[in-house]
């Protein structure tokens, strides 16, 4: 069994969404060293957004589900990994043509963001490779219910980021954004992909891992 972290390590220079949201940072609210103080204890902000993070139906969808709601088999289980290079945009040709194989329910993308290290650079690239409405529509016909992509959103730049997410969630799908799939070849893995319980949240950061071969 191998453990594969793909979560990107939040720091305050990680970028955010068209570089306006608010991202991370943490105060110290008590600190060793400083006097009376006997522990270190922090307060942290951070953007929902922010980092490798869950989108749940709340974010697009009026009624839709928070994350505490979501049924914890969605973010735990077999997923598969698809390479999708030289795209702008990941069309219902190209998820046809991946290779996904019949069964699967949970799909991350593994684009041009990642050759291009676009989730490094610190200023928001609003060129990423994102999701069309028509590969969201193929993965909403095809009974997926969790998507993956390696940058800030599953939507590309642009008017079609909502339709993208509005399918997708309307769905019921959760997707999973900002993965780091450098080092991870395409393939079969167990996902696990879990947020902190905080109630009523349409997003949140959270820890990501592909496990290769069997648990043990
Ligand atoms: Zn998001």
């Amino acid at each position: 069994m191998k453990i594969h972290d793909i979560s990107f390590a939040v720091s305050e220079k990680t970028v955010t969404w068209d570089n306006t949201e608010q991202g991370f940072s943490k105060v110290w609210t008590s600190e060793l060293g400083n006097l009376g103080a006997s522990c270190n204890v922090s307060v942290l902000t951070t953007g929902t957004h922010t980092g490798t993070h869950l989108d749940a139906p709340l974010h697009f969808i009026p009624e839709g589900m928070s994350l505490d709601a979501l049924d914890l088999s969605t973010l735990v289980g077999p997923a598969q990994v698809v390479e999708i290079f030289g795209r702008d945009q990941v069309t219902s040709a190209d998820l046809e043509g991946a290779g996904i194989t019949w069964g699967t329910v949970r799909v991350l993308l593994k684009t041009d963001n990642t050759r291009l290290r676009r989730k490094d650079n610190p200023h928001f690239d609003s060129g990423y490779v994102g999701l069309a409405p028509s590969g969201a529509q193929w993965l909403a016909s095809h009974g997926i219910r969790l998507v993956g992509i390696d940058y800030l959103s599953i939507g590309p730049y642009g008017p079609m980021n909502t339709e993208t997410h509005k399918i997708v969630l309307g769905a019921g799908m959760v997707v999973v954004e900002t993965l780091v799939l450098d080092n991870i070849a395409p393939g079969k893995y167990t996902l696990i992909a879990l947020p902190p319980k905080f109630q009523g949240l349409e997003g949140s950061p959270c820890r990501a891992l592909l496990i290769e071969g069997e648990i043990t």
